[in-house]
């Protein structure tokens, strides 16, 4: 058996399982491995009845008391009950449908449970608890993993293959091996066989920091090679010079003057695209910075060359809204733009690929806006000059592959709103070069912000209603989707390089059941909820319904942080906002304040006023508002992870861009420099990286690009 291992090869995995782990993208055995728990259950923390806490799951050993009965309660339904102790109680333990469990439970036997344990006056319950037969020579798993799950494929099931699929390939070279050996002995890094044994079934907190580390270095490393491949591919990149660099004409249209960061992002632009060697151009500037301009100038220097630009956004509705902008701008001088996004027709589709690939001058599309629907295979460029993608992710990844479809030769701008500090600038944006807008346009307001703790969710409440009754809109932003999500033990985020964990983890909020209970609480209001797990025309509905004022209060998870312009919206509210890097809270924070309307920013969190790091960073948000600023603190306080993470998971897969499976949320910067390092010197000594294929395959797959191609 190796990563190449069909599933299906795995016993009990036959057709229809194989299909259902293809739909996360699991096909072999290799993809297996590398889908990782999203967390784990601490049952090593053994609690004694009396020492557990309420609606929480806690892990203990019993001893069964009674012989277990089965209780018919309706037609076809049972109860299992029997009583169990330990050296603090009594608890009654039932079982609902389940009398196959009869007979594998002893009176008198000693017994994991994993379970909540519910407590009414001096006694105890648990209700279908997980239970494994206890004895002190037999190893039970102290860290207990849970893994992300599809319809069809259980967590018993994964748990297993998982388990052959580690038990079926021991031998060296059987899982692809990306680290050159003297590299990992230099990073006092775990061999592959370890991390991939402890991430899964960890024997302690030190083992599964010890696979972490190794397991993100790989992935900080592939990327840090691809990015050093590309760089030196780019540099040799060639596209046809725009001479034409008078930007006049377009400028004297704006309805406001160009701040002075704008100017010299535009001329930056300029240069670079007068040139015959490619512009490779990253535009970085906070939230309403005004980079839409900067990129419509670049289009507009383009076409007025005689080549085409073409503009890719996230989503359908920021392609949307770029497309009305930027039409408006173009249309009175006589540039022709269009949209072109997966929900047209497809006789209006064929006809934009005719129109774009058209020798008529007249017939021809000078400027496409749209979403990855522009990746697709009809889509043609009669001259392709310029190719600018906005916010896509914070590398530019699937920038990479427009440009390998639809022409290598063209000058390319990416846009990011995210700043980066100056530190990590390097490898973050790897080989491009960089304009900053660190200028506001004037008139901006700030948003005042405030953090306040569980106390307050009255005067919050009255808070969003006062907003709603004035006309306003309000954001709720929760760090999860469902309560299935809080399942989840302890995060990786929990336990820190030397494998301690860190304690008081507060219950997060979860964006479905918050929208029930707000709508109980605030009736009048029109509330709905939305998250990256919605299929996007839903998204784009619930997004649509809002922008246009049909809801008062949108409960979501971060999937709102690359986000449509809704300028009445007033009051962002971020429950455990200590969850949130703070440069992701800047952003959430730009999502108001971009009216009229005075904007207000409320950051709940049970850290507030605790004197905790998480409490300084909160107030960090409520007397910072400049976002490089904000990134450097955040920097200092978190760690790179923040920065290098992808934006929300959903929308990187449905364009197929880069997502880092464990490094997003890495907190150590030293990890990811010295793979930097590492990986410059690598591709200095190797340029074609001959000698690791591995390495190479790895890389192609992060990126979706071809290291063949390398030369
Ligand atoms: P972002 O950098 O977030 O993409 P946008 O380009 O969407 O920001 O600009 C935000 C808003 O600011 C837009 O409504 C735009 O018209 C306006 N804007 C851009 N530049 C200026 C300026 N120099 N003066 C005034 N308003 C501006
Ligand atoms: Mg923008």
């Amino acid at each position: 058996m190796n990563s190449r291992t069909p599933v299906t090869a795995l016993s009990g995995v036959g057709k229809v399982k194989a299909e259902a782990y293809s739909r996360m993208g699991i096909n072999n055995v290799g993809e297996l491995l590398c889908h990782y728990p999203r967390g784990y259950e601490d049952r090593a923390d053994v609690r004694l009845l009396s020492e557990c806490e309420a609606g929480r799951k806690h892990s203990l050993v019993l001893v069964v008391a009674t012989e277990p009965r089965v209780q018919m309660i309706r037609r076809g339904m049972s109860l299992l009950k029997f009583k169990a102790y330990d050296d603090s109680a009594t608890c009654e333990v039932t079982f609902f449908n389940q009398n196959y469990l009869k007979s594998s439970i002893v009176c008198g036997g000693e017994y994991r449970f994993w379970g909540a344990v519910e407590q009414k006056g001096n006694k105890y319950f648990m209700s279908s608890p997980e239970i494994e037969p206890f004895s002190p020579d037999r190893e039970l798993l102290p860290l207990v993993p849970i893994y992300p799950l599809t319809e069809g494929i259980s967590r018993k099931q994964i748990t297993k293959d998982i388990t052959s699929a580690l038990a079926g390939t021991t031998a060296e070279g059987d899982v692809r091996d990306i680290l050159p050996d003297a590299l990992r002995q230099k990073n006092k890094l775990c061999t592959l066989a370890f991390a991939l044994r402890n991430i899964h079934f960890p024997s302690d907190f030190v083992s599964l920091a010890a696979a972490r580390k190794r397991l993100i270095y790989d992935e900080f490393f592939t990327f840090a090679t691809g990015l050093a491949i590309e760089g030196r591919k780019n540099r040799r990149r060639i596209a046809v010079p725009c001479p034409d660099t008078d930007i006049s004409p377009l400028t004297a249209r704006l309805p406001y003057t160009l701040t002075s960061a704008q100017i010299r992002a535009c001329s930056e632009i300029a240069a670079d695209m007068s040139k015959s060697n490619a512009m490779s151009r990253i535009l970085v500037g906070d939230v309403g910075s005004g980079k839409t301009v900067c990129a419509a100038a670049a289009m507009y220097i383009a076409v007025k060359n005689g080549m085409q630009a073409a503009l890719m956004a996230p989503t359908e509705i920021l392609a949307r809204q770029h497309f009305a902008d930027i039409s408006e701008l173009f249309a009175p001088l006589g540039i022709r733009c269009e949209l072109l996004c997966g929900s047209l027709t497809p006789a209006k589709k064929r006809k934009i690929y005719e129109a774009l690939a058209s020798e008529d001058k007249q017939k021809r599309i000078d400027v496409i806006i749209g979403t990855h629907a522009l990746l697709s295979e009809g889509v043609e460029f009669y001259r392709a000059g310029l190719v600018v993608t906005d916010e896509q992710h914070r590398f530019g990844v699937s920038q990479r592959s427009l440009l390998k479809e639809k022409g290598e030769d063209t000058h390319m701008l990416v846009m990011s709103a995210t700043p980066i500090p100056r530190t990590l600038a390097l490898a973050v944006y790897g080989d491009l070069d960089v304009s900053k807008i660190d200028e506001m346009p004037p008139g901006r307001q700030k948003v005042d912000t405030y953090a306040v703790d569980e106390s307050y969710r009255e005067r919050l409440d009255a808070f969003i209603k006062k907003q709603v009754d004035g006309g306003g809109q309000v954001y709720v932003v929760c760090p999860s989707i469902d309560e299935e999500d809080e399942e989840v033990d302890i995060f990786f985020s929990d336990v820190d390089s030397e494998g301690n964990v860190k304690k008081d983890r507060p219950k997060l909020k979860a964006a479905v059941p918050y929208t029930e209970e707000l709508k109980k609480r605030l009736p009048e209001l029109r509330i709905e909820f939305m998250h990256g797990k919605l299929k996007s025309a839903e998204k784009d509905k619930v997004m649509l319904d809002f922008a246009a004022g049909k809801t008062d209060v949108l409960v979501s998870t971060t999937v709102i942080e690359v986000g449509v312009n809704v300028p009445n919206a007033s009051l962002m509210i971020v429950e455990n906002a200590e969850r949130f890097g703070l440069s992701q809270l800047h952003q959430l924070r730009g999502r108001v304040g971009r009216g009229k309307r005075k904007s207000y920013c409320v950051l709940v969190s049970d850290s507030v006023g605790k004197g905790s790091t998480s409490s300084d960073r909160l107030k960090t948000m409520c007397n910072v508002y400049n976002g490089y600023e904000i990134a450097e603190k955040d920097l200092v306080m978190r760690g790179p992870g923040d920065f290098i993470r992808g934006a929300d998971a959903s929308h990187v897969r449905q364009s197929g861009g880069l997502r880092f499976k464990l490094a997003e949320l890495c907190d150590d910067t030293g990890l990811l420099s010295r793979a930097f390092a590492d990986a410059a010197e690598l591709v200095s000594s190797s340029p074609e990286l001959r000698e690791y294929p591995e390495l190479r395959a790895a890389i192609d797959e992060m990126f979706c690009f071809d290291t063949a191609q390398i030369n």
